[in-house]
């Protein structure tokens, strides 16, 4: 008998129910009762939609991430939270979402929040535990406990699930520089004291997750499996070693040595591994297949999936489980809740809910024959093959748009050198030219107007009347700052690459495909399904229209095609690369007509390139050749005298910045007013050569900066950058904010180029 089992559900719940009982609990709006409830209650139906399975997870329900919910198992609160004397769950919230100085002069006086960051190469987002020399543990297993008590208490065969000794400590920062490995033998006991408590309440198995057995790692930390699994080894639960998201390659022989009795593979990823790994584990060890997709939305091909898993299970018959790739938290809950999407597509796409039941059928299908469940697979081979034939899926003109790429036309027609001394004659910019990086405050107006047209109680016209007011707005609001390099704002845009998808072939939006980013936040990634094309032009009467409104340049904005990728779900059915070089002909053609039309300058934002860096070093190179060659070839088609801009919302910089120069933008502009221009450093060690405009303005923060402190900013942005080279500008869009926070902010900014021009004697 295949048994079956799943790693991990979404809990934000269908409907964002979690989403909504926590901002009522954060506001003050509903009491700590009814979000214990909200909580109890997803999870109750979320065990009851995985009531098919033969082991359900437990204990990965979380109140805002599964990360800090380990933080707190094991007692590893920051020393800022400790000795809070309130509700447990009160200062979990502290730690997820910090207390602001201000709002808690009298009490706390302000908590700073955990730091966060991406969940391996997920769109996911967790707290970073926080650890120094001193650091301690101690069990608090009551949460997780009372989430097996309450499974139990419903008859569900509950497998708790908890993330693994060597991947937490590795997904910590030591604050002080502190060898984390060195806090392996106090964190140690508190895991053995954790699965005693597991096997005590009656859980057989544990779900023991160390997806960082899929990365590369030195031998210190390989060596650390070792130590961890031996002391784990005392037989309170049965340990199932749960790797995602990638193959294992050289840690393969590390993971079959480790004493457990079960180990998860993600056969989607690693499926060539499957061979090595069942003959190198010792016999009488589970081992369990992910093998339905759970960071995608695509149906699962179950005729070629039980192709390749039949001779699988006949070799491992009941060691062999089946389950989702990995935790389903990156997918969204059920197709069943979209009534309004294209009903083609819809035949196409497989949701948590779905997903289990495609590894219901597997199982079923290994264990009694494919006839027991055939007309659900014949079912499933009509989509794939409908799928694979669909005249919407495939354009031959696409097709052949994409083989006829060459490298000329990712290359501008003059070296940097070259190009700049045309556009400043032509562009005739100050020193230490200012602008921002695309969108101003989103206000309510422009959702209200947005919302009615969407909703169809106000036509085109009226539409149009309403954004063009407020780009009209924007442009006189930054000619009265005295930005040198204006732009429309935006206003147009919900999401910078939503916008650009509903106007692509190719593309459909769920309606309720959320998946969770971080506490209660949630994307509604589009749904990249088929070749893509731009029937029409997508910003150029938006831009046309602002620029008509001033004697400044105006530039143009566009989200590049590695961000539009990463920031959607995509097909399975080519190489992501492809997809992407598919993206950059359409926005390629969208910059051509910008330029067509007059615009100089031309921005093509890529907030998500470093994102798409995939988890193992030794693939980055490939990553970067495609993503980068994506993206000259959206940006390079223009003539010398148009001045390409690209934006990146982050800093790291050190380990891609061949690549960025790669990108030959004429201008780059940059998050860096948090890090004091240190960030600046790699690009001046590169000698990197084109222009930056290094941010001087945290748009993530309420703060306004002053002139004084924005002169500072760049006099060391100056250190490192020719003056010539430098631009001013905020760190991102400013659409999060309000305009009385933009306007002093950017006056500011203005005011500072103004200063540093006088001293430098412009
Ligand atoms: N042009 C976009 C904006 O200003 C850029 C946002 C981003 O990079 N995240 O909103
Ligand atoms: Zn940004």
């Amino acid at each position: 008998m295949v048994l079956t089992h799943s790693l991990g559900y979404p809990r934000i719940g269908a409907r964002r129910e979690l989403k909504f009982a926590l901002e009522a609990y954060w506001r003050g709006d509903s009491p700590r009762e009814a979000l214990l409830e909200a909580g109890a209650g997803l999870r109750a139906r979320h065990w009851r939609d995985q009531a098919g399975l033969t082991l359900v997870p437990v204990g990965e329900f979380s109140f805002y991430d599964q990360v800090l919910d380990m933080s707190f198992t094991l007692g590893n609160l920051p020393a800022r939270v400790r000795g809070f004397h309130g509700d447990t769950l009160d200062n979990y919230f502290r730690v997820a979402r910090g207390r602001s100085a201000e709002a808690h002069a009298a009490c706390c006086g302000g908590v700073a929040a955990g730091e966060m960051t991406k969940w391996f190469d997920t769109n996911y987002h967790y707290i970073v535990p926080e650890f120094d020399a001193d650091t301690s543990f101690a069990l608090d297993a009551t949460r997780l406990l009372a989430q097996l008590r309450e499974a139990q208490a419903q008859g569900v065969a509950a497998k708790p699930v908890i993330i693994g000794p060597v991947t937490y400590l590795a997904l910590g920062k030591a604050k002080d520089g502190t060898d984390k490995l060195a806090l392996l033998p106090k964190l140690l006991p508190v895991y053995a004291q954790l699965l005693a408590a597991l096997g005590q309440a009656g859980a057989e198995w544990v779900q023991i997750d160390e997806p960082l057995l899929v990365t590369e790692q030195d031998d210190a930390w390989r060596e650390a499996f070792k130590t961890a699994y031996a002391a784990l080894d005392t037989g309170s639960v049965k340990l199932l070693l749960a790797t995602y998201f990638g193959r294992l390659l050289e840690n393969l022989p590390l993971v079959a040595a480790l004493p457990v009795q079960g180990v998860h593979l993600d056969a989607i990823n690693a499926r060539d591994e499957v061979e090595a790994l069942v003959a190198a584990c010792p016999e009488g060890r589970v081992i369990s297949l992910g093998v339905v997709n759970g960071r995608n939305i695509w149906k699962t091909d179950l005729a070629a999936t039980l192709s390749w898993l039949e001779p699988v299970a006949e070799r491992l018959g009941n060691r062999l489980w089946l389950a989702p790739s990995c935790s389903l938290l990156h997918v969204p809950v059920d197709l069943a809740s979209e009534q309004k999407l294209d009903p083609e597509v819809k035949s196409w796409l497989a949701f948590a809910v779905q997903k289990l039941d495609e590894v219901a059928l597997l199982a079923k299908a290994l264990n009694e024959g494919r006839e027991a469940v055939a007309p659900a697979l014949a079912a499933n081979a009509g989509a794939i093959a409908a799928r694979r034939s669909s005249r919407r899926v495939h354009n031959p003109a696409v097709k052949a748009l994409v083989a006829a790429i060459t490298p000329a036309l990712g290359h501008r027609h003059s070296p940097f050198a070259v190009r700049a001394e045309t556009q400043a004659a032509l562009l005739n910019l100050p020193l230490y030219p200012t602008t921002t990086i695309g969108s101003f405050p989103q206000t309510r107006e422009i959702r209200v107007a947005r919302g009615a047209f969407k909703a169809g109680t106000i036509d085109d016209a009226a539409y149009e009347a309403a954004m063009r007011r407020e780009i009209e707005h924007a442009v006189r609001a930054q000619e009265e700052l005295g930005l040198d390099v204006l732009v429309h704002g935006e206003a147009e845009r919900n999401d910078m690459v939503e916008y650009f998808g509903e106007q692509l072939e190719g593309y459909v939006f769920s309606r309720n495909g959320w998946v969770q980013s971080y506490g209660s936040r949630c994307v509604k990634p589009p749904i990249l399904f088929g070749d893509i094309s731009r029937p029409a032009p997508m910003t150029v009467a938006w831009i046309k229209y602002a620029a008509s409104l001033t004697d400044k340049p105006m530039k143009g904005m566009l989200t590049g095609p590695v961000t539009i990728l990463n920031w959607s779900f995509v097909r399975d059915d080519q190489p992501r690369s492809v997809s992407c070089q598919q993206l950059a002909l359409a926005i390629r053609a969208e910059v051509l007509d910008l330029e067509a039309a007059g615009v100089r300058i031309i921005q093509i934002d890529e907030a998500a390139l470093r994102e798409g860096l995939p988890l193992r070093r030794a693939e980055w190179r490939a990553y970067l050749d495609w993503a980068v060659g994506a993206f000259r070839v959206t940006a390079n088609g223009v003539a010398d005298e148009t001045q390409i801009h690209t934006h990146m919302c982050y800093s790291e910089f050190n380990d891609i910045i061949e690549a960025i120069a790669d990108m030959d933008a004429d201008v780059i502009t940059i998050e860096t007013s948090r890090s004091d221009m240190e960030l600046l450093d790699v690009f001046e060690d590169f000698n990197y050569p084109n222009q930056i405009g290094p941010g001087v303005y945290d748009i993530h923060s309420p703060n306004i900066p002053g002139e004084a402190q924005i002169i500072a900013l760049m006099k060391k942005a100056a250190e490192r950058i020719p003056p010539q080279r430098l631009w001013v500008n905020p760190d991102c869009g400013l659409k999060t904010r309000q305009w009385q926070e933009v306007t002093p902010a950017l006056a500011s900014l203005v005011a500072a180029a103004h200063r540093l021009r006088a001293e430098a004697g412009q």
